[in-house]
């Protein structure tokens, strides 16, 4: 980095303040994580400078043939990893993944039915305030009131009465496994297609630790930055049939040149994601989002659907007088990062809400386990149970510290940073 304090202090300031915060504090927002060094140098690479606008062997620019190399090992990386027959890494994020299939699919005014914002689904899934919910007719399903999980006799009988041309099943805080076979059968049984945004999931489908959506989707959508712990982006999944089309949705239908330094920390990270320590991750990941759900439990908190089967807890706080945003605020002056989060049928506005969403893939990618996610979630109980208390925030803040020490991350790089720093006056 000693090119970057030199030549422009200032992001450079930024960027060491960021590493410090981000080694520094529990990173518990469910869709984070921290990518390898492997990825973070194939990103920041010289692979971002070249223009590769098509697909590998049919470009518009000469001067692609290492763009063709890591783009089909990324491609067939992908398809290996999930046992899909087509892939599209190119989408520059999960909306972008989305859109395309959207536009694959539909034509403008069709119906989609997919899973309410409020009760966990996805803004790119329909919301008014998204292109999706401004060019298509959106019916939403939503949770049963008693289970908190997906009221599939519901998604049928929508589906029944409004004919939908697409139904989405996958959503960004729904703490249960989804039955993408149930969407399966009530898209076929309406003449729907069927697409499945595993975003939040993906790494954990890719490991056996939540059931595939692939044998009953038409398209599988995704981000590669959260479970999958990949760089910021999106790809999609489909059959040999859609390729063709999908490919010219994304480019030149949505998207221009390709990031291709993206795409080849894609790669990378489909790599590490095919190997047994990934496995081993995730299912640790579940491991320490259950202890988190028994200690919050124990601890007398209430959490959406009583639990937690995936990588997520979603935490009701509307009877413990505080709200999504005090929690999100109080956790943070700890140092521990989470966001407010609505709850199913929250009576708080989404701007202060009556819930918190909390992840582990992230800690656990520090190192955390079973006995830390313990002391946590003691932690967090605490905290959201005396939210004002600033002697046990300091307390706190101390111990997150001294775990943040015992669980390095990216080894030397702050030291390297400060070296930088002393260096360069920066
Ligand atoms: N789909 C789901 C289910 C998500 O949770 C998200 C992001 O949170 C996205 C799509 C959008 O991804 P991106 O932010 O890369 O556009």
């Amino acid at each position: 980095m000693f090119n970057l304090s030199r030549t422009d202090p200032e992001v450079f300031r930024a960027l060491k303040a960021e590493i410090e915060r981000q080694t520094g504090q529990l990173e518990m927002i469910a869709s984070e994580n921290f990518v390898s060094e492997a990825v973070m140098e194939a990103e920041g690479s010289v692979f971002m400078n070249k223009y590769a606008e098509g697909y590998p062997g049919k470009r518009y620019y000469g001067g692609c043939v290492n763009m063709d190399t890591v783009e089909e090992l990324a491609i067939s990386r992908l398809n290996r990893l999930f046992r899909s027959e087509y892939a599209n890494v190119q989408p520059h994020s999960g909306s972008q993944a989305n859109m395309a299939v959207y536009f694959s699919a539909l034509k403008p005014g069709d119906t989609i039915l997919s899973m309410n914002l409020a009760h966990g689904g996805h803004l790119s899934h329909g919301s008014p305030v998204s292109f999706s919910g401004r060019l298509f007719n959106i019916v939403h399903y939503g949770v049963s009131r008693e289970t908190e999980t997906i009221d599939y006799d519901q998604v049928a009988d929508l589906a029944r009465k409004h004919k939908p041309k697409l139904i989405i099943s996958g959503a960004s805080s729904y703490p249960r496994t989804i039955d993408f076979a149930a969407f399966r059968s009530i898209s076929s049984e309406v003449g729907a297609l069927h697409m499945t945004d595993m975003a939040h999931i993906a790494g954990l489908v890719a490991a056996g630790c939540h059931p595939s959506p692939i044998p009953h989707a038409d398209f599988v959508t995704s981000t590669t930055h959260k479970t999958l712990r990949g760089p910021r982006g999106g790809f999609i999944l489909s059959d040999t049939k859609y390729g063709k089309m999908i490919n010219s949705q994304i480019f030149p239908g949505i998207q221009g040149g390709p990031l291709m330094n993206i795409i080849a920390s894609k790669a990378v990270a489909f790599k590490e994601a095919l190997g047994d320590d990934f496995r081993a991750y995730q299912q640790q990941v579940v491991t320490n989002t259950r202890i988190l759900a028994e200690t919050l439990t124990s601890n007398g908190f209430r959490l959406v659907s009583g639990g937690s089967d995936n990588h997520l807890v979603l935490v009701d706080l509307s009877g413990k007088n505080l709200t999504g945003a005090e929690a999100e605020h109080v956790l943070e002056q700890a140092g521990i990062t989470v966001n407010k989060n609505s709850i199913p049928f929250d009576t708080q506005p989404p701007t202060v809400t009556s819930g918190v969403r909390i992840g582990t893939p992230a800690v656990t990618t520090r190192g955390l386990k079973e006995k830390e996610m313990e002391e946590i979630g003691g932690h967090i109980a605490e905290l959201l149970t005396a939210p004002r208390d600033a002697g046990l925030i300091s307390r706190v803040q101390g111990r997150i510290r001294e775990i943040c020490r015992e669980f390095p991350l990216y080894g030397d790089r702050l030291r390297r940073y400060e070296e930088c720093s002393v260096s360069t006056g920066g």
